[in-house]
């Protein structure tokens, strides 16, 4: 089994969901008393959202590949940025790291697919929903049709993630605010909904949504589980 590298922190509630479904995953597939081999380092989130709100993307790239190094020199053979927005950065820890990394979006793009489903709706902070990086990769690598809220929406769903569920606070009346962005794209011709934030599901479950979700934190533990074993 490799191990796995895990850049966290990011924030750290959905960071505690990586390590658990890493373990219970390697454990469902190998049995016995078997679980992930894993390398962490876990930042300190304060100063990666102060340089996402200053634009400071420069300075991200050094930080997540300074991150990366110290995940190569605790033994990673693979690597994960855990979270979608900070993949702004993938080129950089790729880079920096010279390990195999294992792309969120990539993991989403593989169920999506094997669903068989065409068009999605993208959730996630501003920077997933408005930037290239990501929805550009499920477009021209994997050929899917993306969607994202309209502006009014786009912030509500932002502000979300920052000010509640990246400090482990789930509101039901945030979960409703969701669901109506969920109705409204499934609307303009979402087959399924991407939760391209890693707390996202901390608040939406699948049975919230009237059409199917993808977990990011789950998909991509599982992606990697399956680069680990391969
Ligand atoms: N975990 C989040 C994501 O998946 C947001 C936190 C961050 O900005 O990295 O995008």
């Amino acid at each position: 089994m490799k191990t796995i590298g895990l850049i966290g922190g990011m924030t750290w509630h959905s960071t505690a969901d990586y390590y658990r479904f890493l373990n219970e995953d390697v454990h469902r597939r190998l049995g016995g008393a078997h679980s992930a081999a894993i390398a962490m380092y876990s930042v300190d989130f304060d100063e990666i959202e102060n340089q996402q709100v200053a634009g400071n993307w420069d300075r991200l790239n050094v930080l997540m590949s300074e991150a990366a190094l110290k995940v190569k020199a605790a033994g990673a053979d693979l690597i994960l940025i855990c979270a979608n927005t900070m993949h702004r950065t993938a080129e950089a820890v790729a880079k920096a790291s010279g390990l195999p990394l294992v792309h969120i979006a990539d993991a989403a793009a593989a169920e999506i697919k094997r669903l068989k489903l065409k068009t999605v709706g993208l959730l996630g902070t501003r920077y997933t929903m408005e930037m290239d990086f990501y929805k550009d990769r499920l477009a021209e690598k994997h050929g899917l049709k993306v969607l994202i809220p309209d502006d009014k929406q786009r912030t509500l769903v932002h502000d979300i993630i920052y000010h509640e569920l990246a400090y482990g606070r789930i509101l039901t009346e945030s979960r409703a605010v969701y669901q109506e962005v969920i109705a409204d794209l499934q609307k303009r011709g979402a087959e399924g909904i991407v939760l391209g934030c890693t707390e996202i599901p901390l608040l939406i479950k699948p049975a919230d949504s009237p059409i199917p979700t993808f977990d990011t934190t789950e998909l991509h533990c599982k992606a990697a589980v399956d680069a680990a074993l391969a």
